[in-house]
């Protein structure tokens, strides 16, 4: 029997739909509020001129640095090519195929689903509560089989945290079960957040980290996996011998240095203002029905005619992010904040607007 291409794919791989992500989605324009990005490029000079040789596996300077930031212990860093591959590393590692499951709480992050159906493993949905707490009832009714729980936490796209308290409740309930992952990508944000320093009370609790955001890195491909020594031991098992160029690990290490995480923190600040105004302006514009909170550098915010002002922003260049399909958003969007002249240009867009007559008030 001759086989096509297409047939010889395994069935999962056929039926995936790739993640959507932002560049993939494509646009033009000047304006890119759509991928969480930091809006301005930071210049670095490459210092290694090795690239002859292979790299560390974990760059010795970049994982103590990022220990000595998160306050941990080296050993409890493992560094990654961003945040995306250590979702996927600890399914590899913790996930039989056809018999173990991981969960999650929509609306949230897309990769948790696009890396288990990647690997072929089954995965459970828990919709957040309204207030986009997660339902730790029907988590708890959910768990049998399921070997890994990631929780987003400020959850992207909703900008929330997850509540401390039922965080630790997961904990106990998922205790010798499962691990459970807090997803930290933007904790940069609200550093106060963070779970990092329960490490010590919890043998099943794992960390994602990413330069990719406050650290404005996104290009750079480098993120952090914190956990106890054993389960970094088991992810190190699984991840490709050399996750790190030469380069990445050498922007990575400056990105951690007093001065790197000083002009980060600087970065947040500015972010954090913009922020404030942009809500402001926000709230008072027609098109927008509500502005959610936020701890992040996105606002999700639901629109009268949303399709209307998504297409109507990115015919004028202005990139945003339609949430339309998640559950539970329909008419939102998430808007990345940009500079103060891009925050101006979202506020400008949206009140020179027509007037549309079926408008929903
Ligand atoms: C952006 C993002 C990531 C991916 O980070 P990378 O380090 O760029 O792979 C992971 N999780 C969440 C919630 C994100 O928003």
């Amino acid at each position: 029997m001759s086989l096509g291409i297409e047939q010889l794919a395994r069935a999962n791989v056929r039926a995936l739909t790739p993640y959507q992500s932002a560049r993939r989605l494509g646009g033009s324009g000047d304006v890119w509020l759509n991928a969480n990005e930091y809006p301005i490029a930071i210049p670095y000079e490459l210092t290694q001129q090795t690239l002859n040789r292979y790299p560390e596996c974990q760059p010795e300077q970049v994982i103590e640095r990022y220990a000595s930031y998160a306050g941990l212990q080296p050993d409890q860093v493992l560094t990654c090519r961003g945040a995306d591959e250590g979702i996927e590393l600890l399914m590899r590692a913790f996930c039989e195929p056809g018999e173990d499951a991981v969960l999650f709480c929509p609306p949230t992050y897309g990769m948790y689903s696009v890396s288990a159906e990647t690997i072929g493993l089954e995965y459970r949905t828990v919709q957040a509560r309204e207030n986009w707490q997660i339902n730790l009832e029907e988590i708890g009714a959910q768990l049998g089989g399921v070997k890994l729980i990631y929780l987003c936490s400020p959850n992207n796209p909703t900008g929330n945290l997850i509540s401390a308290g039922d965080i630790r409740t997961l904990l106990e309930m998922a205790r010798g079960k499962a691990l459970v992952i807090a997803d930290e990508a933007y904790i940069e944000f609200c550093p106060q957040a963070s779970v990092a320093s329960w490490l010590g009370e919890y043998p099943h609790l794992v960390v994602l980290r990413t330069l990719s955001k406050a650290f404005a890195l996104a290009g750079l491909r480098c993120g952090f996996v914190l956990a106890n020594a054993p389960v970094i031991t088991l992810l190190m098992k699984v991840i490709a011998p050399y996750p790190l160029s030469t380069p990445v690990a050498d922007v990575a290490a400056q990105a951690l240095s007093e001065q790197g995480l000083a002009e980060m923190r600087r970065h947040v600040k500015t972010i954090k203002e913009n922020r404030a105004l942009l809500i402001d302006a926000l709230r008072q514009s027609r098109w927008v029905e509500t502005v959610y909170e936020s701890e992040t550098n996105y606002l999700l915010v639901r629109f009268r005619a949303s399709s209307f002002v998504f297409k109507s922003l990115w015919n004028q260049g202005i990139i945003l992010r339609d949430q339309n399909k998640q559950p539970g958003l329909a008419d939102c969007l998430r808007i990345s904040i940009g500079t103060r002249a891009e925050c101006d240009h979202v506020i400008n867009a949206l009140a020179a607007l027509p007037a549309i007559d079926n408008l929903r008030e």
